[in-house]
């Protein structure tokens, strides 16, 4: 069976990679891929939905499997299905979930999914006034893809005004600002959720704590994540029960019946847990429609089931008939970013702002081979040499008995890899 991969980060190098361990897999293709991917599948130049389409059946692909939210956005998975190509992922309309939060939050709410309260707003003075007349600290959300920076978690009134002014008026995030939603600022714990779905089905994932912030001790600006690893702390049976009932399923049936929207593939919850009297209650702060990064990378590799058995099943209205099954033992990601370095026009702060590419990456073959390295900016300079092409460069996966044990390994690899500006945080996995 030949299986095309699209996307080019870490968690398409997982992808691609899961799918290279099927024994039912012959070849495995990647568009476009990076340096690593190459390594584990034919990277393909071929950069919009119709050139993958075309490619699909130039080349008789079986089974296309997309990682990233743009491609699914720009309604890929409608292009192949038009074309009678296999394709795992939810349609354009499924996909606006993602792409825009102020629908979805009106969705959810209609179907009686917790949500904070929250309200929608096209006009910057109405929006204003909102937030001036609600007495307590909100969030601000540009409604459509902003790369996960589009929410501005404001303080007080005055912060709010400015996270309006600024999506609204200033357009920082282009027309994703057209439109915002303002929700009230929820006080509990963080929690990212993934399930697989045939659009009947859900099956959860094991989970993953995922690590945004740049810097040691969760300081410094968001990132895409620095780090990530599974199994969970505190996500326990009875937690994935809530969250199945209350959020996971009513939403996967409810836009099914309600909507005429058969979801298929990977749906992804950011969820706040909030102690009430009740309970633990799942609030929905956003829906994603892809696998996580770097939560895959910790996650794939857990994951012993076949990725092909399970595509088919998601495919084929199967999902009720497989059972998961994973490794208990955890796994660590650790990701090296581009950090702080002399670029032409002086010092470059690192990853998230400003960062120097093209420099040449060293160590990665005297790497253990019990660890994996996903590559997620990474590419192949002129004399063939590995340089970086992006902030986040790589991440080493470890395994371990214990979360100590993991993390101890991925360190210790970590020091035989090098490049100039290289920076990682020190607190991936510690107590
Ligand atoms: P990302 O893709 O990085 O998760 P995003 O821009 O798609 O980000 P959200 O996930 O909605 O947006 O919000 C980003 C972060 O802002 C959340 O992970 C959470 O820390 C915080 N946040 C969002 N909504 C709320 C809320 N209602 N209360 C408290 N914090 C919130």
């Amino acid at each position: 069976m030949k299986v095309l991969v699209v996307g080019s980060g870490g968690r398409d190098h997982a992808i691609a990679w899961k799918f290279v361990q099927s024994g039912r897999v012959t070849k495995v293709y990647a568009a476009h891929g990076n340096a690593g991917i190459s390594q584990v599948a034919e990277c393909v130049d071929a950069r919009t939905p119709e050139a993958m389409a075309d490619f699909a059946e130039k080349e008789k692909i079986d089974l296309t499997f997309v990682g990233p939210e743009k491609p699914l956005s720009a309604g890929i998975v409608d292009l192949f299905e038009s074309r009678g190509l296999p394709i795992i992922g939810p349609t354009q309309r499924a996909s606006r979930l993602e792409s825009s939060k102020c629908d979805t939050k009106i969705l959810l709410r209609e179907l009686g999914i917790p949500v904070p309260e929250f309200a929608v707003f096209s006009d910057p003075d109405k929006a204003r006034e909102y937030v001036r007349s609600v007495g307590y600290p909100v969030v601000v959300k540009a409604d459509g893809l902003a790369a996960g920076k589009g929410s501005l978690v404001c303080d007080g009134v005055e912060d709010a005004e400015e996270a309006v002014q600024a999506i609204m008026e200033d357009r920082i995030f282009g027309e994703s600002g057209n439109r915002v939603d303002i929700e009230k600022r929820l006080y509990g714990r963080e929690l990212s959720f993934f399930c697989f779905t045939d659009g009947y089905t859900v099956l959860p994932m094991v989970a993953a704590q995922d690590y945004k912030r740049a810097r040691d001790n969760d300081e410094g600006k968001n990132t895409g994540g620095m780090g990530s690893y599974s199994p969970h702390p505190w996500l326990d049976e009875d937690l994935v029960a809530t969250i199945m009932n209350r959020v996971a399923l009513p939403l996967i049936h409810g836009i099914r019946d309600r909507c005429d929207i058969l979801y298929r593939g990977i749906l992804y919850l950011g969820l706040m847990l909030v102690e009430e009297p009740r309970g633990v209650m799942p609030y929905v702060l956003e829906i994603n429609i892809r696998l996580g990064d770097p939560e895959a990378q910790v996650i794939l590799p857990r994951l012993r089931t076949d990725l092909v058995d399970v595509s088919e099943a998601i495919l084929t209205g199967r999902l009720k008939d497989l059972d998961l099954e994973w490794d208990p033992r955890y796994r660590l990601c650790l990701v090296a970013v581009s950090g702080r370095s002399r670029g032409k026009k002086g010092w470059y702060k690192g990853y998230p702002d400003r960062y120097k590419i093209g420099v040449p990456v060293q160590g990665l073959e005297a790497v253990d081979p019990s660890c994996v390295v996903f590559h997620s900016g990474t590419g192949w300079g002129e004399n063939g040499e590995l340089i970086t092409t992006g902030g986040r460069v790589l991440g080493i996966v470890s395994t371990g008995e214990t979360l100590q044990e993991a993390r101890d390994v991925a360190y210790r690899e970590m020091k035989k890899v090098s490049f100039e500006g290289m920076y990682y945080r020190s607190d991936i996995g510690a107590a």
